[in-house]
């Protein structure tokens, strides 16, 4: 089930970002990403405090209250995914950056893609040629 709501697309991600551009890059750009989840999830916190303000207002009409209701609802609910997306995609940003630090010459972000193999990119040191493989973040 978490499977149909994640969308594996890190390691797809990471090799498109790695093949256009460098990977600071990559990050920021995941970081951006992350970042407007954020600010989609803090702006329907207001409209949810604004739509439970209506819903609860005793002069509204019955079937107007309603309508606020189901508003309310579907608020919550990309609210929270919008939240969820947030930490989704800071977590695996933060885990494929710690796998980006160079196992012989130590330097961090200095890739280039290999290959993509499914949930992993193989990457190599743009100093020293060192290749490794980045593995994406599981869901377990
Ligand atoms: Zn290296």
């Amino acid at each position: 089930m978490q499977r149909l709501l994640v969308p594996r697309l890190i390691s797809q991600r990471l090799a498109s970002g790695l093949t256009r551009r460098t990977f600071a890059r990559w990050y920021q750009d995941m970081m951006m990403e992350s970042h407007l989840h954020l600010v989609t999830a803090l702006l329907l916190t207001v409209a949810v405090m604004a739509l439970v303000e209506l819903v609860f207002d005793q002069s509204t009409p019955g079937f107007t209250r309603i309508g606020w209701l189901a508003l309310l609802s579907g608020a919550v609910l990309i609210a929270v995914k919008a939240l969820r997306n947030y930490f989704f995609f800071m977590m695996c940003a933060e885990q494929v950056a710690n796998q980006a630090v160079c196992g012989r010459c130590g330097v961090y972000g200095r890739l280039r893609l290999v290959r993509e193999m499914g949930q992993q990119c193989d990457v190599a040191c743009k100093r020293c040629a060192f290749e490794w493989s980045i593995r994406e973040p599981r869901d377990d």
